[in-house]
């Protein structure tokens, strides 16, 4: 499938939708998803166009792992949780639903479930109270 500018990541990306942004540098964006799966749920979203792993740039893909490992280690702090897992979907098969590639970080606690993928909205108070958590863990 050929790359689609139109995706609501790219648009986001772009400026035309908004987000709740926690991070951005040269390489990536990461914002809040709207429907988490845990409480501080976070989208790290390479700026360059691909919808998957297999389509990337190198160097775009290395950088979106070290923005990924750094505000993974914040939103780990602002939400206070034991332990965090990274997802990356690739292709409708694997559950992907937005097809501009991101990295889901998702934090987990002992025993708790996550929420299924992408179904509740959560309230825009409680992502605005994440968001600056994350924001302040940035330092
Ligand atoms: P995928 O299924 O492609 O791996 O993940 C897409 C993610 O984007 C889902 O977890 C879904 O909840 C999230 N999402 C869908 N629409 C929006 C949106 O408009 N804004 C944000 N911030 N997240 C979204």
């Amino acid at each position: 499938m050929a790359y689609d500018k139109t995706n609501i990541f790219a648009r986001i990306l772009r400026g035309e939708l908004p987000a709740f942004k926690v991070y951005e540098d040269e390489a990536s964006l990461a914002f809040l998803d709207i429907m988490p799966q845990a409480k501080g749920h976070t989208l790290v979203v390479p700026k360059a166009g691909a919808e998957g792993l297999l389509d990337i740039p190198p160097d775009a893909l290395a950088g979106a792992m070290l923005t990924t490992q750094k505000v993974a280690a914040a939103v780990k702090r602002a939400v206070e949780a034991p332990g965090f897992m990274i997802a990356q979907l690739n292709g409708p098969a694997a559950g992907q639903t937005v097809f501009h590639i991101h990295f889901h970080i998702i934090p987990r606690w002992e025993g708790a479930d996550f929420k299924l993928h992408a179904r509740e909205k959560a309230p825009e108070a409680e992502l605005k109270d994440i968001q600056a958590k994350i924001v302040a863990a940035l330092g």
